[in-house]
């Protein structure tokens, strides 16, 4: 297993679903930007293959140059691994108030882990990693990472505390969009207590007004380019009162 290449300083080195990029079968997409002298990593994998997580940063050359990994929210596919990631190579962890909350104390009732168990999403032997955060973010939290600038869009809907993050990277801008937008403009709208459909409309409209080139979700299709169109249908869908096509009732 080796990182999928996307762009010059992009690659994806974790995924549930990519064949290039295989984790576990449990993971979300986690992408790495390379920012010269530093490197970040946007989300952590559930942490049921950590092991082969860091094979795949090493293969890109930039494991000892990762200084930071972003988490987009709480949900263990995203967040899970992260606690395996910063023992092992000392990165600093950063997250929203709401995602920290869960992740200090290996929450998985906020993380939502216990029902996403009980409901056959996780193997029944996961539990759900204790992690400290070094980094509470908030909306428009911004980061310098070698030649990389980052700034955090909050975007709650899936869940609260759902941060996208848009990187830029070589005069290129890709969105980070974890569990909140995917590709042809679907959502995940699930019947979690902290799902907030209404939250979520809004978060699509203020999405949709980003200038961005690729749009890099959670799961799922990427898009390179033409990220705009994918954000767009999903906000001029809910402007019409009418919820997105949702990616969990696909898989
Ligand atoms: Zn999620």
């Amino acid at each position: 297993m080796s990182a999928r290449r996307l762009a010059e300083s992009v690659w994806m080195v974790g995924s549930g679903t990519d064949p290039a990029a295989l984790t576990s079968p449990y993971d979300c997409h986690v992408y790495l930007f390379d920012g010269g002298t530093e490197a970040l990593l946007v989300d952590a994998g559930t942490g049921l293959a950590t092991d082969r997580l860091l094979a795949a940063i090493a293969g890109t050359g930039c494991r000892g140059r990762l200084t930071h990994v972003l988490i987009t929210h709480s949900h263990a596919d995203h967040a899970g691994g992260a606690a395996g990631l910063r023992e092992a190579t000392g990165v600093r962890v950063c997250a929203s108030a709401e995602t920290a909350a869960a992740l200090r104390d290996g929450d998985e009732h906020r993380s939502q882990v216990a029902a996403a168990r009980a409901a056959g999403i996780y193997p029944a032997g996961y539990r759900y990693p204790a992690c400290p955060v070094d980094e509470v973010a908030g909306d428009r939290t911004t980061w310098t990472v070698g030649s990389l600038t980052v700034t955090a869009h909050a975007s709650p809907g899936h869940c609260d505390g759902h941060l996208c993050f848009l990187v830029e990277h070589a005069g290129r801008r890709a969105l980070c969009t974890g569990d909140a937008i995917f590709h042809g403009g679907r959502v995940s709208i699930q019947p979690i207590p902290d799902c907030r459909p209404y939250a979520y409309a809004r978060t699509a409209e203020r999405l949709a007004e980003l200038d961005v080139d690729a749009l890099l979700p959670g799961h799922g299709d990427i898009a390179l380019d033409g990220a705009a169109a994918h954000l767009t249908a999903a906000a001029d869908s809910f402007r019409r009162l009418v919820t997105p096509p949702n990616i969990v009732a696909e898989g």
